[in-house]
């Protein structure tokens, strides 16, 4: 699916959610489609449109990315450095996907399928509970880095 149309389809969400798709919004929006799976910082947003918008300022892109969030358009996530990080929801699959989080480095990698399906249908079956979302994020090492200090380079998140 092309970038306009993600970006159509969530300037769709936020006007039936009444709220407009503002430049400073489409600014926004537009660099996280451009940075795909990218988990962003307000500061990164910040660093990578101020070339095209100098005049969208730190805390608006914050604001935005806040509504996003409580819109469920993306994932805020906390890493251990206490900096919130922002990432597009994939469209199409209402649940959230899970992390891998390096302790060594950094390092984030996605898992896009959903391994929480037959949990889900046993909830369902078992307690009549209807599973709407859920994240489950792994610490640890990659294989890769155990051991090393990766020197912290090849941090996926920055
Ligand atoms: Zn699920
Ligand atoms: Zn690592
Ligand atoms: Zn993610």
């Amino acid at each position: 699916m092309s970038i306009s149309t993600r970006l159509e389809n969530i300037g769709r969400l936020l006007k039936d959610k009444g709220h407009k798709l503002t430049v400073q919004r489409e600014a926004v929006v537009r660099v996280l489609l451009e940075n795909e799976n990218g988990h962003l910082s307000a500061e990164d947003v910040f660093m990578i449109q101020k070339e095209t918008f100098p005049e969208i300022g730190l805390a608006t892109i914050y604001r935005t990315l806040e509504l996003l969030n409580e819109l469920n358009i993306v994932e805020k996530m906390i890493f251990a450095d206490g900096v919130a990080r922002f990432n597009l929801r994939s469209e199409g699959h209402a649940h959230m996907h899970h992390h891998l989080i390096c302790a060594s480095c950094g390092k984030l990698k996605e898992i896009k399928d959903d391994w929480l399906s037959e949990l889900e249908n046993r909830l369902a079956r078992e307690y009549g509970f209807i599973v709407t979302d859920h994240r489950l994020d792994f610490m640890g090492y990659f294989q890769a880095c155990n051991g090393h200090d990766c020197s912290r380079t090849s941090k996926a998140v920055s």
